[in-house]
């Protein structure tokens, strides 16, 4: 073997499946002067004992991409490699009990069927076929996903290793990476057989992602958020009833996956495997009596069968043969989660070029996939798909240790739950509180987190059911319908309040600034005194992100955008700065808060507490003072009514926010939430963030060619949109309404088809209560895109007939009322 490494181009932190498929990806990518180090043997993390489990399965797009990949690669990878290996594609069987998830499978089947997978539903009957052992009584029917399989997870590793090899790249096993430090703008990783100088650095270490971490925290870095829980499975010994089966139908049973009871039962051999996410979870290395070891390689924690218990009554139950064999083998293994259980991919916040790519829960159907997207990120800076859901950045400031072991234990235990669009998840809430939190709870606020921020989603009156459980539905009725209409109603006609805490926001300040904004947003920037919208586009022309830009003078702004794209949008703006920039930004959404006051009273309203210009037109703004306090009033308002945001100081916020109310009180002023806003916006055909606008679409495709100068200097993005523009787009933003109001909004990514064909797909959906229409906005063919064409949007199974509508906002399309 050739010399230790003392340069290369990447190194990567740890050798399980994720950063070994990192570095294959990378060496593909014609990267090969890259290293990997190892602490111990490849797999010695969680890799080594992972059941190998291979779903393509997803209720997200990104995800389920991801995996597609992964499935595609695992089927070539032996014979590319020249690295024989386990792999069974024996197909697997999801089992429903409820109305809700058969939906929940009918949507995953929509994507997936879109995605080119051939994912089907089944009836209790085609499941007895499939799987004889299986008992269906109580079941509603159940989903087949030919792909699904399982794989060696040590093989797949050594597999992709030696591909690595073969190109070039280079593993080094058995070397810790010690620390981490940085000199003239390149990054040292320190070895105990010595330094590696390197451009770029990937923290690949699974359940010890949050240890490297820390060693990057002298270079912006922050804890990284995670927990480390244990999982179990079994292996049986071998049922001789399964036996015969085999040798007589010479294949295995499919895989099974009781979602709501929460397990998967596998083939192992002529045994089974079987693997709850118990609810009475267990997450270790959370107390300072149970620290994390130094090392832990090719460990396990002992066996703890009787925490399972519920769920092999409840197994045996269902597939009987289970109970004729003994227990073989427990596997019990650290298992490391995030707060929301999809791993952390992309750029490391705060830190310049590292990146992370660690948590994973499912990281051997995912490190293929992963591997991908992570060469795509080092290499270009940039991902084939959108891949926000595992976007490190989507985490803040308010991911605190506790908050991190609570999310785990819940996420853990609800595996594989459905995320209901009406439910908020409920552990470590309450992160970061508005200044008039109270008030909003005592006016009947029922929250949900944004950011961490919590904000009212609608506002319960008097015996208003707000249980959890009223939300295990994917219906738009409910408890909170009637609410959200009043609510809608009351913005219509006369006003309503949003408080609206953790809008983020920063100040560029300094010569240059204005410059800075010009030149790399794709159009204009706003004149002194007034706001506008700025999109950044990337070089092939995608959406990046969107911000509205308050101008206090030439180079002052406000740069406020989405709670969640806090980090991202921060990190990506200071990206951009030239490194000789005269001016500054800073963060400063701590400072301030803001409540929407918007609706046909809002000026009458603020006449009564303010002494603002309330003549100002739309898009300015204005310092003023409302019951002697200062605030800036903006005049603007996502909700498409005559409106103003009123920012004001944290500290004032209270006072603020009692004078608005009190002055609404004989104009008919209402309390709105989350989901009222976003039923008045969809009327708008505003846009919102990591939905409707994400980096799977060019600003030419979500239709937003007004905010493109073609005329101006060069912006990032302008060449690729040029020649979008010559040749045209390949799909259209529209907006459609249903021609039969349906049970449930259209969720993100619910396929459109015209004439059989799957011709896009939707990115949001609401009722509108001022147009009375349910409404859904998507993306089409552009043939397709035109006023009054019928199509069919697939909304949790059934097939809804949907019409385009013109290219324009349903509600006030002139923008008279805004403008009032
Ligand atoms: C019981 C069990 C069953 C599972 N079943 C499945 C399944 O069926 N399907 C599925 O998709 N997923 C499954 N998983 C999850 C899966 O095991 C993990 O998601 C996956 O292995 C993560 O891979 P990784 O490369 O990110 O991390 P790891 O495999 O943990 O690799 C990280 C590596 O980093 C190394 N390292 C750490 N610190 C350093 C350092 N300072 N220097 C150098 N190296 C370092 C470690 O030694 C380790 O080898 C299961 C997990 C458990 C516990």
């Amino acid at each position: 073997m050739s010399e230790f490494p003392t340069t290369a181009r990447v190194v990567i932190i740890g050798g399980g499946v994720v950063g070994v498929s990192t570095l294959y990806h990378l060496a593909k990518m014609g990267w090969t002067d890259c290293v990997l180090l190892e602490k111990n043997e490849l797999t010695a993390g969680s890799t080594w004992h992972a059941a190998g489990n291979c779903p393509s399965f997803s209720t997200s797009w990104s995800i389920m991409n991801m995996q597609r990949y992964s499935l595609g690669l695992y089927a070539g990878l032996a014979d590319a490699v020249d690295y024989p290996m386990n792999y069974h594609v024996t197909g697997s069987i999801r089992l429903a009990h409820s109305k809700e998830r058969m939906q929940e499978f009918e949507r995953a089947r929509g994507m997936a069927n879109y995605q080119g997978l051939s994912i089907e539903m089944m009836s209790n009957a085609d499941m007895k076929d499939r799987y004889p052992f299986l008992e269906t009584h109580d079941l509603v029917g159940g989903m087949w996903d030919p792909d699904d399989g399982d794989i060696d997870p040590a093989q797949l590793t050594q597999a992709l290793a030696k591909g690595a090899r073969q190109m070039g790249a280079r593993i080094e096993r058995f070397c810790p990476a010690t620390g981490v430090s940085r000199e003239n703008g390149e990054w040292i990783v320190h070895t105990d057989k010595g330094d590696i100088r390197c451009e770029k650095v990937v923290n690949a270490a699974g359940y010890y992602a949050q240890r490297v971490g820390e060693w990057f925290k002298p270079y912006g870095g922050r804890t990284v958020p995670m927990a480390t829980m244990s999982h179990q499975y079994f292996l049986t010994e071998e049922i001789p009833e399964l036996k015969a089966w085999t040798e007589a139908s010479g294949h295995k049973v499919p895989l099974l996956r009781d979602v709501d009871s929460s397990y998967y039962l596998r083939q192992d051999k002529n045994g089974l495997n079987l693997g709850p996410y118990e609810r009475n979870c267990k997450g270790h290395w959370m107390t300072p009596d149970d620290p994390m070891p130094d090392d832990f390689s090719f460990q396990l924690y002992p066996d703890d069968l009787e925490r399972l218990e519920w769920y092999i009554e409840d197994a045996m139950a269902r597939v009987p043969i289970l109970g004729t064999a003994g227990v073989g083998r427990v596997i019990n293994g650290p298992i490391p989660y995030a707060p929301d259980g999809l791993p952390l991919m992309g750029p490391m916040p705060g830190v310049p070029n590292a990146y992370e790519a660690c948590v994973f829960t499912f990281g051997i159907t995912q490190g293929g996939g992963a591997g991908k997207v992570m060469a795509e990120w080092i290499t270009e800076g940039q991902t084939e798909w959108d891949m926000w859901a595992v976007d490190p950045r989507r985490y803040t400031d308010y991911t605190d240790q506790d908050y991190c072991d609570r999310k785990a234990n819940e996420t853990y235990g609800h595996e594989y739950a459905m995320h209901f669009p009406y439910h908020a998840w409920p552990e470590a809430r309450n992160k970061k509180l508005s200044a008039v939190h109270d008030k909003v709870a005592a006016l009947g606020g029922v929250f949900g987190a944004y950011n961490g921020w919590e904000r009212a989603n609608w506002y319960a009156q008097e015996g208003d059911d707000t249980s959890e459980e009223s939300t295990q539905t994917w219906a738009r009725s409910g408890p909170w319908q009637q609410r959200i209409k009043e609510e809608c109603e009351a913005v219509r006609d006369a006003a309503g309040i949003l408080d609206l805490p953790g809008f983020s926001r920063y100040k560029l300040d300094g010569e240059g600034a204005a410059q800075f904004l010009r030149d790399n947003g794709t159009g204009g920037i706003p004149k002194i005194g007034r706001i506008g919208l700025i999109y950044f586009a990337d070089d092939r022309g995608r959406i990046v992100t969107e911000v509205s830009a308050m101008r206090l003078a030439e180079d002052t702004f406000f740069i406020i955008t989405a709670a969640t794209a806090q980090w991202h949008d921060y990190e990506f703006l200071k990206g951009r700065m030239p490194v000789d920039a005269k001016f500054t930004i800073t963060d400063v959404t701590r400072n301030f808060s803001c409540q929407i006051l918007t609706g046909p009273k809002s000026r009458d309203i603020l006449a009564d507490c303010s002494n603002g210009d309330l003549s100002l037109g739309w898009l300015t703004h204005q310092s003023a003072q409302i019951d002697g306090t200062w605030v800036q009033l903006v005049r603007v308002s996502f909700a498409g009514e005559l409106g103003w945001e009123i920012h004001s100081k944290v500290e004032d916020t209270a006072a603020v926010y009692e004078a608005v109310l009190k002055a609404g009180e004989k104009h008919g002023l209402k309390p709105f939430g989350m989901f009222a806003l976003n039923s008045l916006r969809i009327e708008k055909g505003y846009r919102a963030w990591k939905g409707d606008l994400s980096t799977d679409y060019t600003l030419l495709q979500g239709g937003l060619e007004r905010f493109v100068k073609f005329d101006k200097g060069d912006f990032p993005g302008k060449a690729a949109l040029l020649a979008e523009k010559q040749q045209g787009v390949t799909k259209q933003f529209v907006t459609l309404t249903l021609d039969e109001v349906p049970a449930s909004d259209a969720p993100y990514m619910s396929t459109i088809s015209h004439n059989g064909e799957v011709v896009g797909e939707t990115t949001s959906g609401a009722y509108g209560y001022r147009v009375n229409k349910a409404i859904a906005l998507g993306m089409l063919r552009p043939d397709l895109a035109v006023e009054g064409t019928k199509v069919t949007i697939n909304i949790f199974g059934t097939d809804c007939t949907a019409t385009v509508q013109k290219d324009e906002p349903l509600w006030d399309p002139a923008n008279e009322r805004i403008r009032a």
